[in-house]
């Protein structure tokens, strides 16, 4: 079922309640909307040769899971034979994360990004 079919049942609420109800009510449904919109960025399939950015607006953990503190937004790489294909190289790119507060390398499939065209394995 796609995320926002999730919200029918209450929107179908929303024909019944007095006003100050469906005022808090369309609030709340906003902020889902939101969180929905997100989790369906995160989600999407990447093209067959996304951008660096692709990448990282797809990468779904947003903190070190070494030390729970927040990774930058920023993709370190280099060419590797099994990496991934970058739109903005002609070889395959080696890709990861440095997290800034424990120094540890997050390889991207670490952190929940496919190649594309594949499923997280766990290794690789
Ligand atoms: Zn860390």
């Amino acid at each position: 079922m796609p995320p926002n079919e999730l919200l029918r049942p209450a929107k179908a609420l929303l024909a019944v309640m007095g006003p100050q109800a469906r005022w808090m009510f369309e609030q709340e449904v906003e902020r889902l909307e939101d969180a929905i919109a997100v989790v369906e960025e995160h989600t999407a399939p990447l093209p067959a040769k996304p951008s660096l950015r692709d990448y990282v607006r797809a990468i779904p953990i947003t903190e070190c899971p070494g030390c729970l503190n927040p990774l930058p937004p920023a993709i370190t790489y280099y060419s590797h034979p099994d990496g991934w294909p970058v739109a903005e190289f002609d070889s395959l790119q080696w890709l990861y994360i440095t997290c800034a507060h424990c120094e540890i390398d997050w390889a991207l499939w670490k952190l929940g990004v496919p190649r594309p065209g594949q499923e997280v394995t766990g290794n690789g």
